[in-house]
This record gives structure tokens, sequence and C-alpha cells, in this order.
């Protein structure tokens, strides 16, 4: 098997880089009309920046409001209006689900892909693949692009402005990277581009990990208080571009299959990705039999900066035998990730650490609550 490595041709990220996007963008021989997928915030934003950044490079640009779900009729909804504006580059402004959609937009036509996150909510910025959901919101297959972004640019001034809770968000996604590509690695499975892994993709998702724990706290004050500080420079770079290459070139494993499992219980649905992702690491960890102070590390990390790690938190308040059996199923369907772990992963095996995972969450708030 051969091992292979994938990330964007280009990362940028820093204050206000959104001046700089037209210049970055005519730098790697990009060449208009581009066309902007956008969320609503991105363009309230940033509609003033870009008219003046395509200004000054060159090219001619036009903006596509966003309809709210990465689904196959918003994507197809984009596509028309990209052929009718001819363009040749496709730009996605916003949050995860924006930028899956001018990803899948990009792929379908053939064209160059640029992602402005404006969140550091997930991984997805920097991959080659899209996650595309049913009209109702839940979990329905990923897409796979040819390529990574030929741009990725992140503008932190922006970032530090989006709610608290995305950022959060972005850390349980992140959170999971490392014990997610250190299953793979160990159980020598392939990564998600059907390649063996590297020791640089094993490097980045630790550093990512490591970022995480140093940076997370301070990131998260950054971000309440709405300013750029250098801890919020490196934890965006973590949430974003390490996340993104570790999990890619790294894997992933039962963490994120829970969290398509949990997709299939409709109160989940009001929560985020990288939320469902931690209570999937937790989960994760406790069908590897991992030990209890890595346990008590990784929860008390999703304390500190408010991550989910019990079913409660994700709006799952009664859960029946059916309902966890749903979610276990789901999680082990054929070409679920779970089945990365060098064991066999069964829906009894999941089941089971869904439920301890939740009880130990349970617990641990407990002693939390008496300890103050
Ligand atoms: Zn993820």
């Amino acid at each position: 098997m051969l091992s292979i490595f994938c990330a964007p041709a280009r990362y940028v990220q820093g204050r206000d880089a959104t001046q700089s996007l037209g210049a970055e963008m005519v730098k790697l021989g990009l060449e208009g009309p581009v066309f902007i997928v956008a969320g609503k915030s991105a363009r309230r934003l940033l509609d003033a920046t870009w008219q003046k950044t395509f200004a000054d490079a060159g090219l001619g640009y036009s903006v596509h409001d966003f309809g709210g779900e990465c689904s196959r009729t918003e994507i197809e909804r984009a596509k028309i209006a990209a052929q009718a504006a001819q363009a040749q580059v496709i730009v996605g402004a916003g949050g995860g689900k924006v930028l899956d959609t001018s990803r899948a937009v990009a792929s379908e036509l053939n064209k160059e892909a640029v992602n402005c996150p404006t969140v550091a909510s997930s991984d997805a910025p920097c991959s080659a693949l899209s996650v595309v959901y049913s009209n109702d919101g839940g979990f329905d297959s990923y897409f796979f692009y040819k390529r990574n972004p030929d741009l990725v640019l992140v503008d932190t001034a922006v970032i530090a402005r989006a709610p608290a809770r995305l950022l959060v968000a972005g850390m349980g996604d992140a959170l999971a990277t490392w014990f997610e590509a250190k299953t793979v690695i160990e159980a020598k499975k392939k990564n998600q581009l059907g390649g063996a892994t590297t020791i640089s993709a094993g490097a980045l998702a630790k550093l990512c990990y490591e970022t995480l724990i140093a940076d997370g706290a301070m990131a998260l004050e950054a971000v309440k208080s709405q300013v750029v500080t250098p801890a919020l420079e490196r934890l965006v770079e973590a949430n974003t571009l390490l996340s993104g290459l570790g999990f890619e070139s790294g894997g992933l494993a039962i963490a994120h299959s829970v969290h398509n499992g949990l997709t299939t219980n409709r109160y989940t649905h009001e929560y985020l990705h990288g939320e469902k992702v931690a209570f999937g690491l937790m989960t994760q960890l406790i069908a590897e039999g991992q030990s209890q102070s890595l346990i008590h590390e990784v929860a008390s990390f999703c304390f500190a900066v408010g991550l989910p790690f019990t079913l409660a938190q994700l709006g799952i308040k009664k859960l029946t035998d059916e309902g966890l059996m749903q979610i276990a199923q789901r999680a082990c369907a054929p070409g679920e990730t779970a089945h990365n772990e060098p064991f066999e992963v069964t829906p009894q095996l999941i089941a089971d650490a869904i439920i301890a995972a939740d009880r130990l969450g349970q617990s641990f708030l407990a002693n939390k609550r008496s300890e103050r």
C-alpha cells in the first residue's frame, strides 16, 4: 500500500486576510469571473472588502446567497447560478456547510476552488471532501473530490467576531483528530485518501492535540472578547489546517462514525458537527479501552471549553433501546471509519461504549459541580 498525503495548494491566515484575497488568487494564476457562495454574515462583513480586493486584482465577481443546508438540492441550485455567471473560480465564504457546497459546485463544474471560512468550526476547509446532508438535516453521504482546494484563506479578524460556540465546536472536531489518526496508524489501516499514512500526517495530528490543550481555553477567551491574539491564531490554525490535514491524511475511526450515527436522532440536529464528534471521541476512547488518566484529560478539556460530553447535552434527554441501536447500527454501517479500529466493531460494542461514555460524562459533571 502506498503512503498518500494531501493538502491545499496554498494556506493563508491572519488578521484582515480578506484584503489580500484577490492578490493571492492572482499569484496562483486564478482567473475570473469569480463566483462567491456566501453565508449571511460573510456577506454582511465582507462585501465591501471583496469589492476592493477584486477590483484591485482586476477580477470580476458575483455573490450567490447560500440557502442554509449543504444538500444535493442546494448544490444543484448554486451550480446552475455559477454556470449562468460563467464562473472560472468558485469561492466559498462562510461556515462549513457553505464551503462544502461551494466545493461540490467547483468539483462538478471542474473549476478551481477557494475556501474562505468565516468560522473555525470544523476541519472541512482544507479537505477534498464535503459532508452532504439530506434536506431534513440527516447525514446523507461524503462527496470526495479529485483535488484539495487551490487556496484556503482564513481571516482571523472575522473568526474572532463569530459566536464562541462555533470555535468550541471546531475544537471538538480537532480534538478527535490525533486519536483517530493514531488508531489508523497503529492498526495500519487506510487514511481518507485510501492510502497508508505518513509520519508527517501523524506529527501534524499530534501537534493539533497539543495546540488545543495549550491554547484552547485562552483562544476561547479571545473570541468572547472578539479580539485576535497569538493564542487564537495558533488555535485557528489547529482547528483548520492541522485538523484538516490530520484527519484526511491520518484517517478517521469510531469518533466520526458515532457522529454519523448520532445524526439519525433528530434531537441532535441543532447541535454542531464538532459537538457530536467530541462525544464520539469519548465513545471511541472507551471502546478502545484507553486509560482512565487519558479519558480524564480529554473530559477535562471538554469541560474547560464547554464541549458536550453527555447525550443530554446533545439534546437526547431520553434514549430508548431502539434509538440507541439505530445510532450504533448507523455507526457500524459498511464503509464506516469505525471499522478502522484494530478489533471487530459491532453495534453492541458501540452501544455499550455510548452508554458508558454518557454515564462517565454525567459523573464528571456531577463531580465538577460538587467541587464548586
Ligand atoms: Zn469532522
